[in-house]
């Protein structure tokens, strides 16, 4: 029992963790528009199918979450102590393939953003960079 207990709490915070996730994008999205500029979701055809694309201006926007894409020296990315050897490697990869876009998205002549999680908490910070990202 304790072990069913401690699986469903587990798969709760995972939730948890995802629907998390998205809030931080939707807080880019609402911004975004409110500066005026238009943009595609996730747009197919290009490396790691950037949250907010804007074709136009060359330029894509990343948001992170700080736990899945292990943001550096931030306080809610960490590895988890249990199931470590399922996590390490899995949120590793992440952390590769995420360079790995990047660069190759750079190599394309994108201009890239990434937002962390961390940082959509300061909305009037966040505002001004994405409008000095965006003009
Ligand atoms: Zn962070």
């Amino acid at each position: 029992l304790t072990d069913k207990i401690s699986r469903e709490r587990r798969s709760e915070n995972m939730r948890r963790i995802r629907a998390k996730d998205t809030l931080p994008e939707m807080v880019v999205r609402r911004l975004v528009w409110g500066l005026g500029y238009r943009y595609r979701l996730h747009r197919k055809g290009l490396p790691g199918r950037p949250d907010l694309v804007m074709a136009g201006r060359r330029k894509v926007i990343w948001v992170h979450g700080c736990f899945w894409h292990c943001h550096e020296d931030c306080k809610e990315a960490h590895i988890p102590k249990s199931r470590r050897e399922y996590w390490a490697p899995k949120l590793e990869g992440n952390k590769r393939r995420d360079k790995k876009n990047l660069a190759r998205l750079r190599e394309l002549g994108w201009s890239v953003l990434v937002i962390w999680e961390c940082e959509t908490l300061d909305g009037e910070r966040l505002e001004k960079r994405l409008s000095r990202f965006l003009r």
